[in-house]
């Protein structure tokens, strides 16, 4: 075998829960280490060890994202009260990715991977098209009633300097209604479009970004402005990258993805974001297709498959039933991990490395080796489908292949 590739720096390493991480264990044990001379920063946020450290594991995490620049996570469970009760839980902790995002102050970019033999429900789309969600504000934070009978609804601010107050009017109503008040940051804002310029630049891809300026003239003209400045300043780069910066009414952007053949970052407000990527990722096949990075505006990168846990499959592992979960997405977390790990230190043996084992899976998958979830859509139609560990051994023994 040949010698082992040497990663000058370390990755962070987060383990997580379920069935993902029955397939970190089998990724990382034959995929990476038997190639690699790494040093992996490990913190286990399994839902137990998250528990036992009142969620430190979790800050601790952040942190060493932030000291080395480069993280790979496994999915993990964000309880909620039944998931309390099933693992006996202090409390419902807070959502890991949550957490990690508002410590780096990241945006979350998801990007499909492309697979010949697993054709997109849109035909004309032969390039991902990368969603980046501004995961701040809007509806997520927002304050809402019912008016229960008639009223005037005001938009008021007190200003703290003891300045004059402005009261603006929603709406008198004459009998019941609903009311809500929403607001976002400009510091938010601007690192949004920060991360998004870092990211296209990163993915050397072009950036559209769409609102509905035209009807919400101040609070999506704000997004455009300040977008537009941001993309101004990073000007002399961005044209280095040959990217192309284009804004585009919102239900413009959808029709033109569309028709498109993908090939762009589409950054999103957080709404449009919610609904879009899961749009996207339907029309790209499956939910283990997709993968996830979280980057910050001063450039850390945290990579991660962009679904859950899979409980259901866990469930059936756990009673000894096979199981046919698609490790695609968690395997290109570690790629994008290693690829930009390599970047960052100047070492394209490692770069070169993560290449090489992203080819070999798609590769796999079109030699007509594939777990069930694609095995369903794949043209042309494949007989059989790959049990979880079946295909991850199918492309170690390509990979040995291909190093030695
Ligand atoms: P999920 O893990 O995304 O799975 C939902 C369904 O999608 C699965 O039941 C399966 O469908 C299909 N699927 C997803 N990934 C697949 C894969 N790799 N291979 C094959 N099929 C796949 O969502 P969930 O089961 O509803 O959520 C489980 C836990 O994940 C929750 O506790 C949630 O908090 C957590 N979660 C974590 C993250 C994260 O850490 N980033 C993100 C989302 C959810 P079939 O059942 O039809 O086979
Ligand atoms: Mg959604």
């Amino acid at each position: 075998m040949a010698a082992k590739i040497k990663v000058n720096n370390p990755i962070v390493e987060m383990d997580g829960d379920e069935m993902t991480r029955i397939m970190w264990h089998l990724i990382k044990e034959k995929l990476i280490t038997p190639f690699l001379d790494i040093d992996l920063r490990y913190y286990d946020l399994g839902i137990k060890h998250r528990d036992e450290t009142d969620d430190r594991v979790t800050v601790d995490a952040a942190d060493a994202i932030k000291e080395f620049g480069v993280g790979v996570k496994c999915a993990t469970i964000t309880p909620n009260a039944a998931r309390v009760k099933e693992y006996g839980l202090k409390q419902q902790w807070k959502s890991p990715n949550g957490t990690i995002r508002s410590m780096l102050d990241g945006t979350v970019f998801r990007k499909p991977i492309i697979i010949n033999n697993i054709p997109p429900a849109v035909q004309s789309w032969n390039k991902p098209i990368i969603i980046g969600r501004h995961a701040y504000g809007d509806i997520y934070r927002n304050t809402e009633f019912i008016a229960d009978r008639p009223g005037a609804a005001e938009l008021v601010f007190t200003p703290a300097d003891g300045g004059e107050k402005t009261v603006l009017k929603i709406h008198d109503f004459k009998g019941r209604g609903v009311v809500m008040g929403m607001h976002n940051t400009e510091p938010s804002v601007r690192s949004f479009a920060r991360s998004c310029i870092n990211y296209a630049i990163s993915e050397k891809t072009d950036i559209w970004f769409g609102s509905k300026d035209t009807i919400s003239k101040v609070y999506h003209g704000f997004f455009r402005d300040i977008f537009a400045e941001e993309v101004e300043k990073a000007a002399d780069s961005l044209k280095k990258a040959g990217i192309q910066y284009r804004y585009l009414l919102i239900d413009d952007a959808v029709a033109q993805v569309i028709k498109s053949s993908g090939g762009m970052l589409w950054a999103c407000m957080n709404y449009d974001g919610d609904v879009m990527s899961d749009m996207v990722a339907t029309g790209f096949g499956s939910l283990g297709l997709m993968t996830s990075v979280l980057v910050s505006p001063d450039g850390k990168y945290e990579f991660e498959a962009a679904h859950g846990t899979v409980v259901r499959h866990y469930y059936e592992h756990l009673k000894g039933n096979p199981t046919s979960t698609n490790s695609i997405a968690s395997i290109f977390a570690w790629t994008g991990a290693l690829a930009k790990r390599g970047e960052l230190d100047g070492t394209p043996d490692v770069s070169g490395f993560a290449g090489k084992l992203e080819r070999i899976v798609i590769e796999t998958v079109e030699s007509g080796i594939m777990t069930k979830d694609l095995m369903l859509i794949a043209d042309p139609p494949v007989k059989k489908y790959a049990l979880t560990e079946e295909f991850i051994d199918a492309v170690a023994d390509r990979l040995k292949t291909a190093v030695n």
